[in-house]
């Protein structure tokens, strides 16, 4: 870490990792950032940080970084570096080509939620207004995609309920599939804050996350169920409400709709969604899913908080809206202290949602096929506009790998490293035409990238981040980007040399753009946030200083659906063969793939991923503590150290994906949410043995 001598000036700008959206000042001497320091007024951190945050944006500096744009040799296979002309005129001339001998929708775009609002709206922008296409996806389709799809299905939007600061008025806390201390440190302090002032918590995870029995802080229930069985679980803690009569009638009668309400009531009456018929699938006792319900039911306050483990497999999107069921039957939305508050794991993926990076969605969650909508933009951009949704990231490679799709310009996203069944990746980049990467490294995918164009980290350029709880939080530039040009920037030089007149000289035009298009965000400019700090949105002329509460007196959609949500067994299942479910999360040191905080010193903290496997599994298979050993799926093998741990419980395993030289991402599954195809992640059937590989 560098910390030498006194600053000589400091610059207010927002973290670059996970969905809290702390604010820091960068505190420099010269043109040298020497320190990072929580910033005492910033809204989401309240001056409180961890050390991803505080020391880990080193990378910024990194030898590693590109900095100048580069073309893969065609005959040598090597990169030649070339000027930023040559670079986007390569990339609009392969993309013109493409789509001359391929037609329009043979091109695509990935946008990246490590980049500003502004930036990803106009990557959304150039795919639909210049390519012409709604080929345009974001790597929430990975992480967050079924919250958008059971959010807005359940209440009328896509995003969390709450602030925050709600939480000092919750309790009971809810915490399903999410580990707040290693993914989200700063609102985990809050969340331990609150329990010990004597909030009660319940915990929905298949693995002893910390909040389960850390000094100080002990949940109530730890419902330890069975990876992939969440669904079951949630129906479960529903009927026990409904037929022990701890619904609040009062709630659900004046805010949702009655037909649907009486239909799902039935359904959760049913003997199979009760907490006996339920034990044998999930592994949680009859009696512990009772007392749960019952406390959560009871709690006047109760809210739910949520991670990857709700959205990562087959039944993502229906453990979203099995969720919102709870809430609305128990009356626990629409005020503080309560709600459903999925924990976005990178900083701006709510953001990056917001700005229409889904095929299907405008800005504001509006769809493709709206007309009057699509006629905003027609106007705004000066193009007519495709009303059929676009692909997604898995029907681009798929659709690649049929050879009806030839193109990609990916902003920000290792799609190699973070998406599962990367054979299936690699076969799908390495047979497209041209792929375009826009990264601060050479990262896995760039292998198989035509031309590579640096891009800029968070000190380096002007705009705006959206955390978890729909804050919008200014990012300032503190140092220039040694590249020259800032991703907006670059985005914007591609759309010209393909023809199309973009010509901000701000990352505020931009903004100023998406407040005329988007009525959530109607209210929002850069002058706005300079004034308040911050703003939640939706942020209009009833709302001028923004929301922090949604759904107060009527949802977004008008009255609140109740979804019917039957558990279905996931196709992945254990056997013979491969006897263990391996599922997979964070550590507090590291983030995501890993690309940023490798290169930094929070290295020492963490420096490989290892497999958890209960000591009775390990003994079983003749393996030892630190042991390597090798993991094998049905679609792959890795290997990697063993540490032997109770956190688990037996029959399952558990490792982190911030490695590519372990690439947990070589045996994940290939099933997915069946409405989003948000890959399941979280349950892939193994064996693990000793491995003979040094
Ligand atoms: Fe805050 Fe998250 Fe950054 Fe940590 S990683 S400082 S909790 S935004």
């Amino acid at each position: 870490v560098i910390e030498h001598g006194q600053p000589e000036r400091s610059v207010v700008t927002t973290c670059a990792y996970c969905g809290v959206g702390c604010s820091f000042k960068a505190e420099l001497r010269g043109d040298q950032v020497i320190r990072m320091v929580p910033y005492k007024n910033g809204q989401a951190n309240h001056g409180h940080s961890c050390v991803k945050g505080r020391f880990a944006w080193g990378y910024t500096t990194h030898p590693d970084r590109i900095t100048r744009p580069m073309i893969r040799e065609r005959i040598t296979d090597h990169w030649r570096e070339v000027t930023w002309d040559e670079a986007i005129g390569f990339a609009a001339r392969r993309i013109r080509e493409v789509q001359a001998a391929h037609g329009r929708a043979a091109v695509g775009a990935i946008t990246s939620s490590r980049c500003t609002n502004e930036e990803t709206y106009l990557v959304q922008k150039l795919a639909r207004a210049v390519f012409g296409v709604n080929n345009v996806d974001t790597c929430a389709r990975v992480c967050h995609s079924p919250t958008g799809y059971g959010l807005k299905t359940a209440f009328g939007t896509s995003a969390g309920t709450q602030d925050f600061d709600s939480v000092e008025e919750a309790n009971v806390m809810l915490v399903i599939g999410a580990n707040p201390t290693d993914a989200h440190p700063v609102f985990a302090s809050q969340m331990k804050r609150r329990l010990r002032a004597g909030a009660r918590l319940i915990v929905i995870d298949p693995r002893r996350i910390d909040l389960v029995r850390s000094p100080h802080v002990r949940a109530d229930y730890h419902l330890q169920l069975r990876p992939g069985t969440n669904v079951a679980l949630i129906d479960a803690l529903a009927h026990v409400i409904v037929s022990e009569g701890l619904t609040d009638e009062t709630f659900v009668t004046a805010r949702c709709e009655p037909e649907a309400y009486a239909e799902w009531r039935e359904f959760i009456l049913r003997p199979e969604n009760s907490p006996e018929a339920v034990a044998d699938v999930t592994g949680v006792p009859a009696e512990q899913i009772r007392s749960a319900a019952r406390l959560y039911a009871r709690a006047g306050n109760a809210a739910i908080y949520y991670g990857l483990g709700v959205t990562e497999h087959s039944q993502g999107s229906t453990m979203v809206m099995g969720m919102a069921n709870l809430a609305m039957l128990t009356g626990n939305i629409g005020r503080r202290g309560v709600g459903i508050n999925p924990l976005r794991g990178q900083n701006n993926v709510q953001g990056s949602c917001d700005m229409g990076s889904f095929p299907h969605e405008f800005p504001g969650y509006r769809h493709v096929s709206d007309a009057a909508v699509r006629a905003t933009f027609e106007r705004e951009w000066g193009v007519q506009l495709d009303h059929e949704p676009g692909l997604r990231i898995p029907n681009m490679i798929d659709a690649a790998i049929a050879g009806s799709f030839k193109a990609i310009y990916i902003q920000g996203e290792d799609i190699l490293q973070s998406d599962p069944n990367i054979q299936h990746i690699a076969a799908g980049l390495e047979a497209m035409d041209c792929v375009i990467v826009q990264d601060l490294f050479l990262n896995e995918t760039a292998a198989y990238a035509h031309v590579f164009l640096p891009g800029s980290t968070f000190l380096e350029k002007d705009g705006t981040f959206t955390n978890a709880e729909r804050r919008i939080n200014r990012v300032r530039r503190v140092v220039a980007p040694p590249g020259g040009l800032a991703d907006w920037e670059i985005t914007q030089a591609l759309a010209r040399a393909l023809g199309y007149p973009m010509n901000y000289t701000h990352p505020s035009e931009i903004m100023d753009e998406i407040a005329r298009t988007t009525p959530t965000f109607a209210g929002v400019s850069y002058a706005r946030l300079e004034r308040l700090g911050s703003i939640q949105w939706p942020c209009n002329d009833k709302k001028p200083e923004g929301t922090p509460t949604m759904h107060a007196d009527t949802f977004v959609r008008g009255l609140g659906r109740f979804m019917l949500t039957p558990y279905i067994p996931t196709e992945e299942r254990t056997g013979r063969k491969y006897p263990l479910l391996l599922t997979t999360g964070r550590i507090l040191s590291q983030y995501n793939v890993g690309a940023q905080t490798r290169r930094t010193e929070n290295r020492v903290w963490h420096a490989e991923d290892r497999l958890e496997i209960h000591p009775h599994d390990a003994q079983q298979r003749g393996i030892h503590d630190g042991e390597r050993v090798a993991v094998r799926s049905r679609i792959g093998e890795t290997t990697l150290h063993a540490q032997l741990s109770d956190r688990v419980p037996p029959g399952v395993v558990y490792t982190t994906f911030h490695f590519p030289e372990t690439a947990a991402n070589v045996v994940t599954t290939e099933h997915s949410d069946w409405a989003t195809n948000c890959p399941e992640y979280k349950v892939t059937a193994v064996e693990v043995m000793p491995s003979h590989t040094p």
